[in-house]
């Protein structure tokens, strides 16, 4: 028995050693850089600090909208973190942002009869009081003489087909324009609809921006639920009547700061593989998927390559940016201080912790081509089109990368109270990471083709 089981252990043996001399005669060089992809994949896919690290960030420090006190703690946090894995560099470099604080609100409908409206003002939005009628609008071009002295209130037509990414444009394009437009007409507030594909009575929030020469005009976001009930009653030609207070106040520009931390390449260290989320988030819900997962995913990319314990080719830079939500400034001051260094690729992580179903890139043919091969030991597919707020200031040279979700459950929760840890599944979070740590482990390894 003894003897026939070291018989089995042994031919086993033999079996290996045929297959791994099968393998290193038709691929030597090959062998060692997959070895370390599916060391990273295995790693990314154990990774109990990911989960726990975003727990400390949502639950610990909360909400950190630019400029705040949260922020701040953000910022020391990360610094603590980066510096705790033992990075050879970690450093912050200082971001002018505003801020904003939203103060109470209210919404209340007083005819046809008097109820409680979901609303959440639009950072950026000045304060008010204002009571009067509405008048109900799809688009900003039905914004007419019939808006003057009135509360304006869009509620797109949204197409059955629309997907999650076509919906939130409907949103997002009154929700920053639509206060401007509005009050050239007259108008004495401003309310969008959200537009997630599921809503349970939550408005989403976002940054709203006014025109000089314009009167500005409080400006909020109502619940879809709400919204619906106000386009239905102006359908049927009943006059409603709002009352809308907003007790918001602007602070002004205050410093913050964009967190650094690099692994150093070994053959190329002036190259830099750039991967990056942004660690401000509005100031409701934990700003558990905008952008936490981005973070973690940004945090545990650079720990997982730097524990390889083999220096990447290139430079892999993580950049946690400062004020993406109410204007860019991270990205800008980080385009501004680095802008001229040579940025092989730019990957930014800010779609949340959801299946990732596609890398959508911007570059020329030459650098798509060299990402695919790049990307390839990732199994996600590349599109064509995307990339990141935040890196989408380092301009056209430079190969931008977005990691493209699951937008359906991502715009549901997005920029409102229900963005929170319990929406985070740590099973996909740690995939994305996955795929993410590759990608980057092979944009800072892959040859470059002639001509790039
Ligand atoms: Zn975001």
């Amino acid at each position: 028995m003894e003897r026939s089981r070291w018989h089995i252990v042994g031919s086993g043996l033999a079996l290996l050693v045929m297959l791994a001399a099968f393998a290193a005669a038709v691929e030597p060089q090959q062998a060692p850089a997959l070895d370390r992809v599916s060391i990273l994949r295995d790693r990314a896919h154990t990774d109990e600090l990911a989960y726990a690290r975003l727990a400390h960030l949502c639950d610990r420090i909360g909400s950190r909208p630019a400029g705040s006190p949260t922020y701040r703690e953000a910022v020391r946090w990360a610094v603590e973190t980066l510096r705790t894995d033992r990075h050879q560099r970690v450093w912050q470099e200082p971001v002018s942002v505003p801020t904003w604080d939203r103060g109470r609100e209210r919404c209340a409908a007083l005819a046809p009869f008097p109820r409680q409206l979901a609303v959440l003002g639009l950072p950026g939005s000045v304060p008010g009081s204002v009571e009067a009628p509405v008048v109900v609008v799809q688009a900003i071009e039905e914004i007419g003489p019939l808006a003057a002295g009135r509360i304006v209130v869009f509620v797109p037509d949204i197409p059955a087909t629309a997907t999650a990414g076509e919906r939130y444009w409907y949103f997002g394009l009154p929700r920053r324009d639509g206060a401007a437009a509005a009050a050239r007409h007259g108008a004495v507030a401003l309310l969008v609809a959200s537009t997630p594909v599921h809503s349970l009575g939550t408005p989403h929030t976002g940054a709203m921006y006014y025109e000089d020469g314009v009167p500005r005009i409080p400006a909020a976001a109502l619940a879809s639920e709400d919204a619906a009930w106000l386009a239905r009653l102006a359908a049927q030609g009943v006059e409603v009547r709002l009352q809308l207070e907003l007790e918001s106040v602007d602070r002004g520009r205050v410093e913050a700061a964009n967190v650094l931390a690099e692994v150093p390449g070994s053959e190329h260290p002036e190259q830099v593989v750039l991967v990056g989320a942004h660690l401000d988030s509005w100031d409701v819900g934990q700003g558990a998927h905008d952008d936490g997962a981005g973070v973690i995913h940004v945090i545990e990319t650079l720990r997982l390559i730097r524990e390889l314990g083999v220096a990447p080719k290139r430079t892999v830079r993580a950049v946690l940016f400062a004020n993406e939500e109410f204007g860019l400034d991270g990205g800008k001051a980080y385009a501004a201080a680095h802008g001229s260094e040579l940025h092989v690729a730019a990957v930014e992580s800010d779609l949340g912790a959801f299946r990732v179903l596609h890398f959508g890139a911007s570059g020329s043919a030459l650098q798509l081509g060299w990402l695919a091969q790049a990307a390839a030991p990732t199994g996600v597919p590349i599109r064509a089109g995307g990339g990141g707020a935040d890196i989408s200031a380092l301009g056209d040279g430079v190969l931008q990368i977005g990691v493209f979700t699951d937008l359906e459950p991502y715009f549901d929760v997005h920029h409102s109270r229900a963005d929170t840890l319990d929406k985070v599944d740590p099973t996909l979070l740690r995939d994305g990471l996955a795929k993410i740590a590759v990608l980057v482990w092979r944009l800072a390894n892959e040859p470059l083709p002639a001509g790039l």
